[in-house]
């Protein structure tokens, strides 16, 4: 397995799409499998799932979270499992990580989009931080989950199209600053969105 796309500095990911039991029966919803390999905040988790949501609301996909320890061992018809490594957890001081690596990706095998997507926490979490000022720090931690889901969702859209190709704007473009992760709002662009929903209505268009 490998990332496809390495992005220097605050690229997003790197690649794309996912098993093919990702696409299927998308009606019913996408699970979305946590697995925490180190420190993090329950409030940015929320709202990374709440900030996941609100983005996707406009393509009617419904996201189902799941902690892997705490996922029953029954078959999830659609899936996806993001991994969270690093720490998620937001700290004032700037620490160390891979500027050169991406934000996040999505493995591959084969050159086949798997279901599979890496954070790395550090590097996410710098960008937010880096991005701050003022009253921000008063709710670093809401900050922290706001980028997270931008990251995650990005992940998603590329495994759900099975595409590497990235869109022109919003949260879906190659490459996102630290104040795109933090910013009010980050939008799913309305061209990304229908490429979504297409592939959701099983009618996926031609890459
Ligand atoms: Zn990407």
């Amino acid at each position: 397995m490998r990332p496809v796309l390495i992005y220097p500095l605050l690229a997003v990911c790197l690649v794309f799409a996912t098993a093919a039991t990702a696409t299927s029966h998308l009606a019913s919803g996408l699970t979305v499998i946590l697995d925490f390999r180190g420190a993090h905040s329950d409030s940015s988790i929320r709202e990374m799932e709440r900030e996941s949501g609100s983005i996707l609301k406009t393509t009617g996909l419904k996201l189902d979270w799941r902690l892997r320890d705490d996922a029953p061992k029954s078959a999830y018809p659609n899936l996806v499992v993001m991994t969270f490594n690093g720490n998620c957890k937001f700290l004032p001081a700037p620490r160390g990580y891979d500027e050169f690596g991406p934000l996040a990706f999505t493995e591959t095998t084969d050159h086949v989009i798997q279901s599979f997507g890496q954070v790395d926490c550090d590097h996410v979490v710098e960008a937010a931080r880096s991005a701050m000022f003022g009253a921000d720090y008063a709710h670093a931690e809401l900050l922290v989950g706001r980028a997270l889901g931008r990251v995650v969702v990005h992940e998603i859209v590329h495994m759900l199209t099975r595409s590497a190709e990235h869109g022109r704007d919003g949260v879906f473009e190659a490459a996102l600053s630290g104040r795109q992760l933090i910013a009010p709002s980050l939008p799913l662009s309305a061209v990304d969105a229908d490429r979504l929903m297409s592939v959701m209505s099983g009618c996926e268009s031609e890459q």
